[in-house]
């Protein structure tokens, strides 16, 4: 058998944690029920199943459990929000404000929009790749209908201000007892799990979440909807036999929905140890690839997720530093990722970072399974490699 490189990849994907994977099993089996089968049992516990996923993640972000729709994933609930909000409310106004350093399942939905004659107003970021609320003020306009933002980044990790946002979203143009409010809907693929979410505290009406970045199967995420204070409504994306009270229609993944309850229970149990635990293995990675000569920390060194660490190096080519890594490691680069093309990718551009050839971007991303051992070895490596390509320029 090959030795496997250490997988650090987390931001693009998580392993199945063994204890989700139990708690999933016997619904790809025995109880193989269809949740909306009301007639027989088989339904009942394929439904009762699904009810307990949908009361952990409402919970999980003090809302209830009617306004969690299931979907596929985190882009199809960002399609699902950015779309349904646009067709909603279009006579309200055309006017949508998002950031430079959204995922492309927020970026790519605005930009759609805009071909259907809708405006967009992509917010540049601050150096640390925060947002600038003076900024984002200055964006509103009385034809706003939503503003974008997401809760962490998947490139950089850097948490944005959601109750900031919220509350400038809930009156940050109306004046005193107006009436429209601009929705707020937030992104927050990476962040579930991770960092306390709270609906009420931070004013957020559309969430987008998934499973697969908390160590939950792939293929299943939710977006929450806010159902008062104010009611948000949808136009389903996808039609058919009205599940998701009309707003998401196919029938429910059972199995993937108990997975995905599963894996943000434990992650909530487990939120404040393995968050000191990740933050002291990023710091421990960091403290020794920093003695190297022109690496840079990029996003904000505190406000960021505890398991992301992105590094620029200077003196390096971003294709080779990469090629060089991979026998031990399995990380991504902060390019656009193909031999031929090493431009840094829109997260780093909106960073101000250089075009030029000879800069090389990195993001580790450190999970639950990753040791002490394997930063150490992973660092070692990092470090031997760097300093060999700087040595050869
Ligand atoms: C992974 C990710 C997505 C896409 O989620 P899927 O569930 O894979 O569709 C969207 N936004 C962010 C920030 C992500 O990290």
């Amino acid at each position: 058998m090959s030795i496997r490189p250490i997988y650090l990849d987390c931001h693009a994907t998580t392993p199945l944690d063994e204890r989700v994977l139990a708690a999933m099993l016997p619904y790809f089996t025995e109880k193989f029920g269809n949740p909306a089968s009301s007639s027989h049992v088989y339904g009942w516990e394929a439904e009762a199943a699904v009810k307990k996923t949908r009361e952990i993640l409402a919970a999980a972000i003090n809302a209830t459990p009617e306004e969690i729709v299931f979907t596929s994933g985190a882009t199809e609930a960002n399609n699902l929000a950015i779309k349904g909000v646009a067709e909603t409310y279009f006579k309200k106004g055309q006017h949508i404000i998002t950031v430079a350093t959204e995922h492309s399942a927020v970026i790519d939905p605005c930009n759609y929009l805009k071909t259907l004659g809708f405006e967009i107003t992509i917010l540049p970021v601050k150096k640390d790749g925060l947002v600038d609320l003076i900024e984002l003020k200055k964006a509103l306009r009385p034809e706003t209908i939503l503003v974008s933002v997401m809760a962490a980044n998947n490139e950089i990790g850097v948490l944005q201000p959601l109750a900031e946002i919220g509350e400038i979203c809930r009156d940050g143009l109306r004046p005193a007892g107006g009436d429209r409010q601009i929705i707020f809907h937030t992104d927050a693929a990476q962040a579930i799990g991770k960092i306390p979410l709270d609906m009420e505290a931070m004013k957020i009406d559309l969430m987008s979440l998934t499973a697969h970045k908390v160590y939950g199967p792939k293929g299943i995420g939710a977006l929450y909807v806010r159902r008062r204070n104010p009611r948000v409504q949808l136009a389903p994306q996808q039609h058919g036999g009205g599940h998701e009270r009309g707003m998401r229609s196919g029938t429910l993944y059972t199995p993937q929905i108990v997975g995905f309850g599963k894996a943000v229970e434990i992650a909530l149990g487990e939120q404040a140890t393995e968050n000191q635990r990740l933050t002291q293995l990023r710091q421990r990675l960091w403290k020794q690839l920093s003695q190297v000569e022109g690496i840079h920390l990029n996003g904000h060194p505190q406000e960021r997720l505890a398991g992301n660490l992105n590094i620029s190096v200077e003196g390096v080519d971003g294709a080779a530093l990469l090629l060089g890594l991979q026998p031990v490691m399995a990380i991504s680069s902060g390019s656009a990722c193909s031999s031929t093309n090493t431009a840094p990718s829109h997260v780093l551009t909106a960073l101000g970072h250089p075009q030029h050839l000879a800069y090389a971007s990195v993001r580790f991303g450190i999970g639950r399974f990753n040791t002490e051992e394997e930063i150490d070895l992973v660092a070692k490596y990092a470090i031997a490699t760097i300093k060999g390509l700087q040595n050869k320029r």
